[in-house]
């Protein structure tokens, strides 16, 4: 990993443990859209005496720290997406793979929402992926 980011760490307050260095190493660059669960299954023979909980309050700490996104697009379990700029997905619904969109949409910001602060949005495509359809 490299200096920088581990330096952007320590600035956040994130105390760097093996694993969670492990953790964090695990979704740099990673599209997949994890969820806690694979992380987890990704990790545990490296470190058996981790516990699922280290994972989940690691991306909790990750999410406040704002470094990932919850996606909450999955109905079956909670996605992480470590790239944070704005983009939209597609999900299948057969085999649950995520897939980045990257197209620019205008969108128009309802009527009904003008008193409020609209700070993020997403579109999410449903269907199924070319391995499923
Ligand atoms: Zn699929
Ligand atoms: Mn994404």
């Amino acid at each position: 990993m490299k200096e920088e980011k581990l330096g952007l760490y320590k600035k956040l307050g994130i105390k760097l443990t093996p694993q969670r260095l492990a953790i964090l190493e695990y979704l740099e660059n990673n599209r997949e859209h994890p969820s806690a669960e694979d992380i987890y299954n990704a990790l545990k023979d490296r470190f058996p005496s981790m516990s699922f909980a280290t994972v989940y309050n690691t991306l909790e700490i990750l999410i406040e720290k704002g470094l990932i996104k919850e996606l909450g697009i999955d109905s079956h379990k909670r996605r992480y997406d470590p790239e944070i700029s704005l983009h939209h997905h597609f999900l299948c619904k057969r085999c649950g793979k995520i897939l980045d969109i990257e197209s620019k949409y205008d969108i128009f910001i309802p009527e009904k929402l003008k008193d409020c602060q609209v700070l993020d949005f997403q579109i999410v495509f449903y269907g199924f992926c070319p391995n499923c359809k």
